[in-house]
Formats: structure tokens, C-alpha cells, sequence
């Protein structure tokens, strides 16, 4: 896999060259999908959602593991993605995240291919579907839903390659629109006012307690609505995101939160002994909440597989990732790193130092063998669900 480094480089070069824009990855997908069929993996296919995956046949006796790196991007369309060298960096919008993943996952497929390791388990190589913002994991959801089979799973991630991601931090977003009759600021004094009520419960919101404990936070993000200085805004919207590392601390803080939406719009009418504003709460984001013990068998073994690639382990802070969603199915499941050093992820400045990324692969790959298992060699250590 060192001597794989310059080819594995070349990749997340290629890879990043091709934008793929939340909702638009699929010409980033299918150049994805030609590169897993070149790599010989078998019934390489886009499924409905947009991912494409291949498989890399066990001896059927051992778990099925499904290894993936993301293929969208934050970016717009538009956005310039060509890769540009600094000083030993390479540097554009999405090389790290996820070009260094999508990278590696190619890396391991050829060491796999090149090594002649013929592994117990099953193992389905590929790239998802949104993975960020509003996203909202659609890929890896999908992928799950019509997979029963898998036991486990690996997402790569941009990052130092020693930590381990276990830990799922969860989210629900919400766009909260009031609306109200509107009218003319003056002649029409006395009429509820939607960016009032917005403002009532902006207010609210601001004060809710949130334990440190387990991080629990909340973020208005997004206002806009009215008309003009001298109308009564007929409706006002705003983004929400709250989260927390807890599915319980999540669903308290959003049972809070919606009442004091809800008390708000009650609020402006009782002001005004109106019933003419209402609120629409459109949940836009679902991404669950959820852990595995510090010593969970597939943390041991990337633990064990970080060891055994050189590297001093760490456990990891948890993190919103693809994980998330078989994690919270409770299917054994790591975000491991690519290697390498990653800066200005999710910003226009994003570079990536190839100083010995190699060790993000050859860790994964590790991993990948305790889980699997290794033909006449080592039993897989992923147990079979069904
Ligand atoms: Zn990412």
C-alpha cells in the first residue's frame, strides 16, 4: 500500500476534479462506479438513490461488510474543483472530504487484488450518496434498507488515520415557517405579525437549557421572510439545527423546542385576539443519535488494526458521519480516516498534505482483515447478524 501511495494520490485527484454537488453526484458516481469494475469487483451497480458498490467474494462462511466513502460534496455547482498544488499540498474544495475516502477505498480494493489476501467475509466495496447537509444520509439509509445481509460497516472519512469515530452525534433540522394574513403596516395595525411571532420564539429558543453532558446544542441559522418596512410580513422562515450525542437529549430538546414554536404562533394571536397565525415545522433533517461501548468488538478491532499499521490509536469524539445510520440499527459500525493531514474542510480553501497517507488505508485494510477474516489464516471477528 506504500508503494500504492503515488496511484492513490493520482485517484483522489481525479476523483476531486469531478464535482459532485449535494443532489448531483452522478457523474462523480458513475466515473466512481467504471473505477470499481476496472478494479475487478463483482455485480458493480448504481442502486436507486444514486450509490454504486461492488463486491469482493469470501468463502461464503464468514459476515458480509459493506466499506464506503462519501461522493458528494458542500459545494455548489459551480464551485471550481480543480486541484491545485501549494508548497507539497494539494489543495481544493472537497480533496480531503471525500476525495481522500473515496481514494482509499480504491487503495484497499487493489491491495486486496494485488496481495492475493482472499478474505472469510464478504466485503462490498463503494461510494454514497449524500452524506452531507441536508443529504441527510439519504445514501447510506437507502443502501441499509435494502440490505439486510450486511454485518457491519466501515465509512472513510478524511483525517489523521490513528483515530477511531464509534460514536454517532445525531441531528434534526427543522424549516419553521409562520404565516399570517400580512397587510399595510399602518392601515393595517393590529393584524398578527409573522416576524413577530418568529421573533417570540427566536427568543425562547435562545434560552433553553441544553446539558454540557452529554453535548447537546441548538442553532437558528437562517431567517429571512417579509416584504418591505412598511408591511406587516405575511410569513417569516427560519432554519433550525439541533443535536446532541444522546437520541433521548435530542428528542427532549426537540419536544422543548416545538412547543415554544407552537407557543409563539399562540402568543401573537393572543396579542392581537386573532387566530389567523399558524406555523408549518418541516423536518429536513434526521440523522440518529448512537453509541458503542468503549470496548465494542469492532472498536477493539480498529484499535488492533491501528496497532498493527504502526500507529498509536485514539478514541475519537463522536461525530456526524454515515456511520450514524447502521450504528443506530445497531450494526457494528467505525468511521476510520484516510491519512494524511486535512485542512479548511468544508471550505473553499481545503488543502490536503500526502505526507504518509499511506497509513490511512493500510490502517483501514487492517481492520477490514480482523473483520472479515483471512482464508486459512484468521476467523472473522464481525459477528453474523442472521
Ligand atoms: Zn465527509
Amino acid at each position: 500500500m506504500k508503494a500504492d501511495h503515488q496511484q492513490t494520490i493520482q485517484d483522489q485527484i481525479a476523483v476531486t476534479e469531478i464535482p459532485a454537488p449535494p443532489f448531483k453526484e452522478n457523474e462523480r458516481a458513475q466515473y466512481y462506479k467504471g473505477r470499481l469494475e476496472a478494479l475487478g469487483l463483482e455485480g458493480v451497480q448504481q442502486d436507486e438513490e444514486g450509490n454504486v458498490y461492488g463486491m469482493l467474494k469470501g468463502s461464503g462462511n464468514g459476515p458480509t461488510l459493506f466499506v464506503s466513502a462519501h461522493l458528494d460534496t458542500v459545494f455548489p455547482e459551480g464551485t471550481d474543483t480543480t486541484v491545485r498544488e501549494r508548497d507539497g499540498k494539494l489543495c481544493a474544495p472537497g480533496i480531503g472530504d471525500d476525495g481522500r475516502g473515496l481514494a482509499s477505498v480504491l487503495s484497499i480494493v487493489r491491495a486486496f487484488k494485488e496481495s492475493g489476501v482472499r478474505p472469510e467475509g464478504d466485503i462490498i466495496f463503494g461510494g454514497t450518496v449524500g452524506e452531507e447537509g441536508l443529504g441527510d444520509l439519504r445514501g447510506v439509509k437507502h443502501f441499509f434498507a435494502e440490505h439486510a445481509e450486511v454485518d457491519g460497516f466501515i465509512s472513510i472519512e478524511s483525517g489523521s488515520p490513528a483515530g477511531i469515530t464509534y460514536k454517532a452525534t445525531g441531528s434534526h433540522r427543522y424549516v419553521i415557517t409562520y404565516k399570517g394574513p400580512g397587510g399595510h403596516s399602518f392601515g393595517a395595525f393590529g393584524t398578527p405579525n409573522a416576524i413577530h411571532a418568529m421573533g417570540r420564539a427566536i427568543a425562547g429558543i435562545a434560552d433553553v437549557k441544553v446539558p454540557a453532558e452529554p453535548k447537546t446544542t441548538f442553532n437558528v441559522g437562517v431567517v429571512e421572510g417579509g416584504t418591505s418596512i412598511n408591511s406587516i410580513p405575511a410569513d417569516a422562515k427560519m432554519q433550525l439545527d439541533m443535536r446532541s450525542n444522546d437520541e433521548e437529549e435530542l428528542l427532549k430538546l426537540e419536544q422543548k423546542v416545538m412547543k415554544i414554536v407552537d407557543q409563539a404562533s399562540e402568543d401573537e394571536n393572543k396579542r392581537w385576539r386573532s387566530d389567523q397565525m399558524t406555523v408549518q415545522k418541516e423536518l429536513v433533517g434526521d440523522r440518529p443519535a448512537a453509541t458503542q461501548p468503549d470496548d465494542a468488538l469492532i472498536v477493539q478491532t480498529g484499535w488492533a488494526g491501528a496497532q498493527s499499521a504502526g500507529l498509536n490509536p485514539s478514541l475519537g469524539e463522536p461525530s456526524s458521519t454515515d456511520s450514524n445510520y447502521p450504528m443506530s440499527l445497531g450494526i457494528p459500525s467505525l468511521t476510520l480516516r484516510g491519512g494524511g493531514v486535512s485542512t479548511g474542510t468544508h471550505s473553499p480553501e481545503e488543502c490536503f498534505d500526502p505526507t504518509d497517507a499511506y497509513l490511512g488505508p493500510q490502517r483501514s485494510y487492517m481492520t477490514i482483515l480482523g473483520l472479515v477474516g483471512v482464508r486459512d489464516v484468521s476467523q472473522p471477528l464481525l459477528p453474523q447478524r442472521n
